[in-house]
C-alpha cells in the first residue's frame, strides 16, 4: 500500500545500524562447524558461475555512461542490504577466519544456508531471526503487536529500542541515511545523462524516494517509461527477507537492457489478459476485478544484480510494483531475464530432468516452455484478486506472512492454466501443453532444492503435494517422475479454484493450517533430491558481474 510521508522528529547524531551483543561478528573470529576444507569446498562448488553479458552494440553511448554510475549506486543496496540482514558487511565478512566459508557466506549473504533451509554454517552462530535485522532481536512478536504505533508496519522503517528499552520506530532514510543520500545523488547523475524522457524522470523521482520513503511517485513514473533500453530496478521492495511479519522490505537493484525483439514477441499476449481472467476455474465472485490493461511484458539481459535479487535463488523474472495502489492503476510490468533463464535451463534443469523425470518424458523438457511457464507465472501474478471478498482487505494484509506463499503458488498455477489455454487458442504454436506440464514438473523439483524454508519454497511443496494428492504424477519404481496427462489438467483447474478462494476469503487461520500441512518437503522427494547432490549437478548459478566483465569504462 501506498505509504504517506509521515513527518518525524528527526534523531539527532549517527544512527549505528548494529545491535550490541547480537551481531555475530562482535568478539573472537568465528570457527567453521566442519573444519575440513572438502565440506566448504563441495558448497561453494555447487554454484555455476556465469558472466553476465549482453549485446552492447544496443546501448547508446550516453547508455554505457550511465552504466558505472548505475552499478555504484548497486553495490550501495548490495550493502544496505546487509545491513538489513545482519549488520556490516565487512565487519562480518572479516570476522569469518576460512575462506571457503568467507567465499560461502558472500554467496549467502550471512552465515545461513539460504538454499538449504537457512540452515546456519557457521559456529556459534544459531537460527536465522526470523525478523532479520529489521527488528530488535529480543523483540517478541506480541511485544510488537501490544505497542501502540501506527508507523510501526511500514515496509521502509526498522524497529529498534529506546535507551529507556522502549521501542521505536526509525525510516529507512533516517537509519541509513549516508548511504542513501550516496545512492540518491548517483541516480541524478545517472538521470542527467537519461536520453529516454520516461527514464529520467524515473530515476529521478527514484533519486528523491530514496530520501523520503515515499516510493509511491516513482512506481507510477516507472510504470510510465516504455520505450527505454535501459532499466533499473532499485530501492527496498520485496518483503520476504522479515520472516516475522513479512512487512519490510529490502534493499536490491538488478540493471537490465531491454531486448526489443523478444519483448515485441510478448507484447501479444497481453491483449489475451482480460479474457483470460474471465475463464479462471473459479466462482465468478473471484474473479471480479479487472487486471490493468496497460500492463507490460518484457525480455531483458540482467547485467548486474545486488542485495536481495543476488541472494539465494537466482531471479528469472521480476514482476513490479508491489504497490497494489499503483498496480490498479497502471498494471505492473514483468521482466522476463532471459540470459539468467537460459543459464539455469542449460546448467540446471536439463541435468536435472535427466536423472529425475521418466525417460520417455524427457523430450518435453524445452527451453521455450520454461520460458512460458516463468513468464506467464508473472503474468498470473496480475490475475485473480487483490482485495479479499470478506471485507477483510487486501489479501496481502488478511493472509500476513502467508501471503506470499499463496500468491506464488497461485501465479505458478495460473500461469500454466493461462498458458494451456493460449496452446489450446492456438495463440503459442511451437509448444505443446505436455511441453509445460512435464517441464513445469522438472522446474518444480529444481525449486524444492532449495528447501520449504522461503515462501517459494512452501508455495512450491504445496503445489508438488496437491499434485501428488490428485495423481497428476507418479513415481517410478528407478525414482523418476512421470506426468499423468490424462489427470494434470483437472488437478491444475481444482488447484487454480483452491488458491484463489484461499486468496479471496482472506482467512489467515485457514491458510496457516493449510499451509503447514502441505507446505512440508516428504521424505521420498528429499532423497530424491539427494541424488542430485551425487550427480553434482548445480544448486544454482552465481554472477560474475561488473564493468570488467561487461568490458566497459569504471
Ligand atoms: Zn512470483
Amino acid at each position: 500500500m501506498f505509504r504517506k510521508m509521515i513527518s518525524i522528529m528527526l534523531l539527532a547524531g549517527i544512527i549505528v545500524f548494529v545491535i550490541p551483543g547480537c551481531n555475530p561478528s562482535q568478539g573472537s573470529r568465528a570457527a567453521i562447524v566442519n573444519p575440513e576444507d572438502s565440506l566448504m569446498k563441495a558448497k561453494t562448488g555447487e554454484f555455476v558461475t556465469v558472466k553476465l553479458t549482453t549485446d552492447l552494440n544496443k546501448l547508446t553511448v550516453k547508455e554505457k555512461q550511465m552504466i558505472p554510475i548505475l552499478i555504484r549506486v548497486a553495490r550501495i543496496m548490495d550493502d544496505l542490504y546487509w545491513e538489513q540482514v545482519i549488520g556490516d558487511k565487512q565487519k562480518f565478512l572479516g570476522s569469518v577466519s576460512d575462506t571457503l566459508a568467507r567465499a560461502y557466506a558472500a554467496i549467502n549473504y550471512g552465515p545461513w544456508e539460504r538454499l538449504n533451509g537457512n540452515q546456519p554454517f557457521i559456529k556459534g552462530i544459531g537460527e536465522k531471526p526470523a525478523g532479520a535485522n529489521f527488528y530488535p532481536k529480543d523483540m517478541s512478536k506480541e511485544e510488537f503487536e501490544q505497542w501502540n504505533n501506527k508507523e510501526k508496519t511500514s515496509q521502509y522503517s526498522v524497529i529498534r529500542r529506546n535507551d529507556d528499552h522502549s521501542l521505536k520506530n526509525l525510516w529507512y532514510h533516517e537509519a541509513f541515511s549516508d548511504k542513501l543520500k550516496t545512492a540518491s545523488d548517483l541516480l541524478k547523475q545517472a538521470s542527467a545523462l537519461a536520453e529516454d524522457a520516461g527514464l529520467k524522470k524515473y530515476l529521478e523521482l527514484r533519486s528523491a524516494a530514496l530520501l523520503s520513503d515515499n516510493y509511491f511517485e516513482s512506481d507510477m513514473a516507472w510504470m510510465d517509461m516504455k520505450n527505454n533500453t535501459l532499466d533499473f530496478v532499485v530501492g527496498p521492495i520485496e518483503n520476504y527477507e522479515d520472516e516475522l511479519f513479512g512487512q519490510k522490505t529490502a534493499f536490491e537493484s538488478s540493471l537490465l537492457v531491454k531486448d526489443k525483439e523478444w519483448s515485441l514477441r510478448l507484447a501479444k499476449f497481453a491483449k489475451f489478459l482480460p479474457e483470460l481472467q474471465l475463464q479462471l476455474p473459479v466462482d465468478p465472485k473471484y474473479k471480479k476485478e479487472k487486471p490493468g490493461t496497460d500492463s507490460d511484458l518484457n525480455a531483458y539481459d540482467i547485467i548486474y544484480v545486488s542485495g536481495h535479487s543476488n541472494a539465494g535463488s537466482k531471479t528469472i523474472a521480476i514482476n513490479l510494483p508491489n504497490d497494489e495502489k499503483v498496480q490498479l492503476a497502471k498494471g505492473s510490468r514483468r521482466l522476463q531475464l532471459k540470459n539468467a533463464m537460459r543459464a539455469k535451463f542449460d546448467n540446471i534443469l536439463v541435468p536435472i530432468s535427466n536423472i529425475l523425470i521418466d525417460s520417455a518424458q524427457r523430450r518435453h523438457i524445452r527451453f521455450d516452455a520454461f520460458f512460458s511457464n516463468v513468464m506467464f507465472h508473472e503474468v498470473a501474478h496480475g490475475l485473480g484478486i487483490k482485495n479479499t471478498i470478506t471485507q477483510k482487505g487486501t489479501v496481502r494484509e488478511a493472509l500476513k506472512e502467508k501471503y506470499s506463499s499463496f500468491e506464488e503458488a497461485k501465479a505458478d498455477i495460473l500461469g500454466l492454466f493461462m498458458t494451456t489455454k493460449l496452446i489450446e487458442k492456438g495463440e503459442i504454436r511451437d509448444i505443446t501443453a505436455e511441453d509445460c506440464f512435464v517441464t513445469y514438473m522438472a522446474g518444480l523439483i529444481r525449486s524444492v532444492r532449495f528447501g520449504a524454508a522461503s515462501a517459494h519454497g512452501k508455495a512450491n511443496m504445496m503445489c508438488f503435494n496437491f499434485f501428488a494428492g490428485q495423481g497428476a504424477f507418479e513415481r517410478g519404481n528407478s525414482g523418476t517422475y512421470k506426468i499423468n496427462f490424462g489427470k494434470i489438467g483437472d488437478a491444475m483447474n481444482k488447484w487454480s479454484a483452491m488458491l484463489l478462494e484461499f486468496e479471496g476469503n482472506g482467512d489467515y487461520n485457514a491458510a496457516k493450517s493449510y499451509l503447514e500441512s502441505n507446505g512440508r518437503i516428504s521424505d521420498v522427494l528429499r532423497s530424491d533430491i539427494e541424488r542430485l547432490k551425487s550427480a553434482r549437478i548445480p544448486l544454482d548459478i552465481v554472477y560474475d558481474q561488473g564493468t570488467d566483465v561487461l568490458g566497459i569504462g569504471k
